[in-house]
């Protein structure tokens, strides 16, 4: 496939895609072309690290609640009465809304796994489903089950123990040896409220980061932890979290609605040898899967709370969101193509939907002009 014309940096470009990454990236020149990009932008896929797809069902359920009351008494009684096919339609949906929106991959936490795979099969975006763990963890009884289904879809899944406060020790020893026997990483949501943090404090008599290596779990997985949130930490807990090589994702739209916090340490994290990525969380606590309104929320977010609008220009939130991804030779063909004239434009001055093609593994799953 060759995109021609696209602007990348500036300049006008043609993009020639072979297979599932690109092959070249030339000066403009005229050609034959299978996407005339004229005007248009061209950037690396988003990832959105950190969602729950199917929650595309309880969009606007329970609004400007806190925490705990949106969670029991809004979203854990609504989730009792889902089925698999009310999760494909829901997940589908939010596969299309990403797509649209230019994110080429997400990083899920739900259940009822194997109806979410045929969505994500269906829709043609990639994505990693973590089979959510409560309690003790007995849904691990079910796992071999859900791999094999899962499989045969070709989605690759993780092991996602809710929170330290809704897991159990014996649930969260269970799932991080899980995780190391099948070499699955585990994705958990960690240190997202104060609240979280003194209840560990007083349960347990040490912070939520000091409870998992306490467990040993920080030393038997280290990178393969993706944690969502991570807003309160001390220095030794991101001490650990660099030391260990784990990727912590923001979600700041969903941090501010549910008013959990707002100060990602971003780049102490960073500076201490941790990822960091971003992600939307899912669309019942940010409302959409907008991973461009996500950039500017975060961006802006670091430049406020610490008073320094030099901190994390444009091109280091794009790279975050792309987690590292760029468009040049060997580069997976993951991208899409906006109505916009800069990376400064994308970032500051748009939306999701300034996205006109998304393209994942070399095949167009998003075409605006088709939908419109
Ligand atoms: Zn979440």
């Amino acid at each position: 496939m060759t995109i021609a014309d696209a602007l990348l940096d500036g300049e006008s470009v043609d993009i020639v895609i072979e297979g599932a990454a690109i092959a070249s990236v030339t000066p403009h020149s005229p050609c034959t072309s299978d996407i005339d990009a004229h005007g248009l932008s061209v950037f690396p896929g988003l990832c959105n690290m950190h969602s729950h797809a199917p929650m595309t069902l309880f969009r606007g359920l329970g609004d400007d609640q806190p925490l705990d009351v949106w969670l029991n008494e809004y979203i854990w009684p609504a989730e009792q009465r889902l089925t698999d096919e009310l999760v494909y339609r829901g997940t589908l949906q939010a596969c299309r809304e990403m797509l649209a929106s230019g994110t080429t991959a997400f990083n899920d936490m739900y259940f009822r796994l194997p109806a979410m795979a045929q969505a994500v099969a269906d829709s043609g975006i990639r994505a990693r489903l973590g089979l959510n763990l409560f309690g003790d963890a007995d849904e691990l009884d079910t796992l071999d089950d859900v791999m094999r289904r899962c499989s045969d879809a070709g989605v690759n899944l993780s092991l996602a123990p809710h929170s330290i406060y809704t897991v159990s020790e014996k649930g969260l020893r269970r799932s991080a040896e899980a995780c190391k026997e099948l070499g699955l990483p585990m994705h958990i949501h960690m240190s997202e409220t104060q609240k979280e943090v003194d209840d560990c404090l007083r349960e347990h008599g040490c912070r939520p980061w000091e409870w998992l290596d306490r467990l040993g779990i920080l030393d038997l997985l280290g990178p393969n932890i993706i944690a969502a949130h991570c807003l309160h930490l001390s220095d030794s807990e991101i001490r650990l979290i660099g030391d260990h090589r784990i990727t912590c994702v923001h979600c700041p739209n969903s941090n501010l609605k549910l008013g959990s916090g707002y100060r990602f340490p971003m780049l102490e994290l960073l500076d201490a040898g941790a990822h960091v990525a971003l992600g939307t969380d899912g669309s019942a606590s940010s409302n959409n899967l907008d991973m461009i309104e996500v950039m500017k929320t975060a961006a802006l977010l670091q430049k406020g709370w610490r008073g320094d609008p030099t901190v994390v220009p444009a091109a280091q939130i794009l790279s975050i969101a792309a987690l590292g991804h760029t468009i040049a030779p060997g580069q997976p063909a993951c991208l899409f193509l906006a109505d916009v004239r800069s990376l400064s434009d994308l970032v500051y001055a748009s939306h999701g939907d300034s996205v006109v093609m998304t393209v994942v593994d070399g095949k167009t799953v998003y075409n605006k002009q088709q939908t419109t």
